[in-house]
């Protein structure tokens, strides 16, 4: 009799927990997805209200050419994927807006050596280390082997960037500036590795872009090939209790909440690390706990989404307007005073049900997220939402009397994807973090998802792939990288500095 194949469970049906059921089924293994809301797709989905589409966690993203058009390929995800171009700018509070030309990282840094032309220097040693850490990045080509030499991690991952920003001699403006992608990862300039930084950043200096029609193709292409991988996906499902470790320190069944066991040999979860400790037996739980107590998260959002009347043409674009030069406030409210440093405005153009065009704006402010603020009322909720506009207009007086706001959310409204006290993009990313990528405490339990590597929709893939690659092992990883997936061999390799 043929042996059956290994059955790994997958905890979470959002990009991370989808990556990696489908790279585990396609090297042949039985998958089970387990998913605790009624729809797979997590903050990809998309939400309608009154007809009009808006996104829940992907406005926009990095660059289709590169490692996200090799993952989507590698996973037969890119499917009516298109990407726009989408332009994004930054207003500093003194006034000096900057409007990135989203046409690669050399015109990024040429632009800013033209806005901070006696900071020249400074700028090209602070690109020249970017670019050292990327090439030295085992993730930007999904064939570069991990053991490499040139691929180990950078001394970067052990330096906060606001130290190397200081190091640098660079202005309040320009540390701003270059810190200003960390609003995509939650990170602290105080606190973030430089390089974890830069494996993010890079991607919006190349060039920023956005899915037509948000996440609702990919959603639409992952569920396409779990169906013809065989993978089990069950929605409305959650472990509630894992069965004790056995003498090897492995865990191999769960009770389900629909009140049926699984066995499985091993398992991947995407979740919160906080939402695991509670699930297994009292006496297995301290090594989790040691590793999970003290890691802070990041904050939530403010946001409003809204629409821009027909008379009033917008182009799709995202602009950010700045209240503080301090990412480290901006990013991490300390309370309501401030809440609201900073107010990104998502404009793009979207097709009611019914059809026919609209202009949609989604403003999203980091505000604090619980349990360091309560559940607000209504009425505090209104209040919120007179800050955030009130900013709008003052950052955009024009748009006054043209904007209709359709709903507003508050880090508590995210509570469906986001378990309560924990923030939009998740654990806090800093120096000296543990691991969480990769093998945890239980010795067949894999952390993937983007509390493992880096946040955002990029970041989340590559964690599955890098813990794909070490699980299955060098030549079955390889064996799902089919050429196709690489067409653009010279953008990866040539970093231009
Ligand atoms: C407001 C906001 C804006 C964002 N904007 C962007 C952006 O523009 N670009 C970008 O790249 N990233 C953005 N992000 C971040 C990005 O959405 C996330 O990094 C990414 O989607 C995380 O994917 P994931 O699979 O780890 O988590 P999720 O997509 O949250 O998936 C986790 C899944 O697990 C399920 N789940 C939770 N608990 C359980 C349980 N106990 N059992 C079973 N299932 C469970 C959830 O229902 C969910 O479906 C944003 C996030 C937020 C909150």
């Amino acid at each position: 009799m043929a042996d059956s194949p290994i059955h790994s469970l997958v905890l979470g049906a959002g990009v991370g927990g989808l990556s990696m059921a489908l790279l585990l089924a396609k090297a042949g293994r039985r998958v089970t997805v387990l998913e605790r809301q009624a729809e797979i797709g997590g903050r990809l989905a998309r939400f309608h209200r009154q007809g009009i589409p808006f996104d829940t966690g992907l406005h926009f993203t990095s660059s289709l050419v590169g490692i996200l058009g090799q993952m989507l390929a590698v996973l037969g995800a890119e499917e009516d994927v298109v990407a726009e171009s989408f332009p994004w700018s930054l207003r500093l509070p003194d006034g000096h807006e900057l409007a990135f030309p989203n046409r690669g990282r050399g015109a990024f840094y040429d632009y800013l050596a033209r806005e901070f032309p006696r900071e020249q220097d400074a700028l090209r040693k602070y690109q020249s280390l970017e670019t050292e850490v990327l090439r030295r990045t085992p993730m930007f080509d999904l064939r570069v082997g991990m053991e490499d030499p040139m691929t180990a991690f950078s001394e970067l991952d052990q330096l906060p960037l606001g130290m190397l920003l200081r190091r640098l001699g660079m202005s309040p403006e320009l540390s701003c500036a270059l810190a200003s992608t960390a609003l995509y990862h939650g990170g602290l300039p105080a606190e973030v590795p430089a390089a974890r930084h830069f494996r993010v950043s890079y991607g919006f200096e190349e060039e920023m872009i956005r899915l037509r029609h948000g996440g609702e193709a990919l959603v639409r292409n992952f569920r396409r090939e779990l169906e013809r991988l065989g993978v089990e996906i069950r929605t409305s499902t959650r472990v509630v209790a894992f069965q004790s470790l056995d003498a090897r320190g492995q865990c191999h069944h769960a009770a389900l909440s629909d009140g049926t066991d699984m066995a499985f040999d091993d398992l991947f979860s995407s979740l919160h690390p906080a939402e695991i400790v509670p699930l297994l037996p009292p006496e297995n739980r301290r090594g989790f706990q040691r590793l999970t107590a003290n890691l802070p998260d990041t904050c939530g959002f403010f946001t409003i989404f809204a629409t821009v009347d027909a008379q009033c043409r917008t182009r799709p674009h995202l602009a950010s307007y700045l209240r503080d030069l301090d990412f480290n406030k901006i990013i991490n409210p300390s309370g309501p005073k401030e809440a609201f440093l900073s107010t990104g405005c998502v404009f793009s153009q979207e097709t009611r049900l019914d059809g026919t065009p609209v202009q949609s704006l989604i403003l999203l402010a980091p505000a604090p997220a619980p349990p360091a603020v309560t559940r607000p009322s209504r009425e505090e909720k209104d209040a919120m939402a007179q800050v955030v506009l009130a900013h709008f207009y003052e950052a955009l007086p024009e748009m006054r009397g043209k904007v209709q706001v359709i709903a507003s959310a508050t880090p508590h409204t995210y509570a469906r994807f986001i378990p309560p006290g924990r923030g939009a993009y998740g654990v806090r990313m800093r120096v000296g973090n543990p691991r969480l990528m990769g093998r945890l405490p239980v010795r067949n339990f894999y952390g993937i998802g983007e509390n493992a590597f880096t946040p955002g929709v990029v970041g989340t893939m590559l964690s599955s792939f890098l813990v794909a690659r070490q699980v299955l092992e060098e030549e079955a990883y390889l064996r799902l990288l089919p050429e196709r997936a690489f067409p653009d061999h010279e953008f990866l390799t040539n970093w231009s500095c």
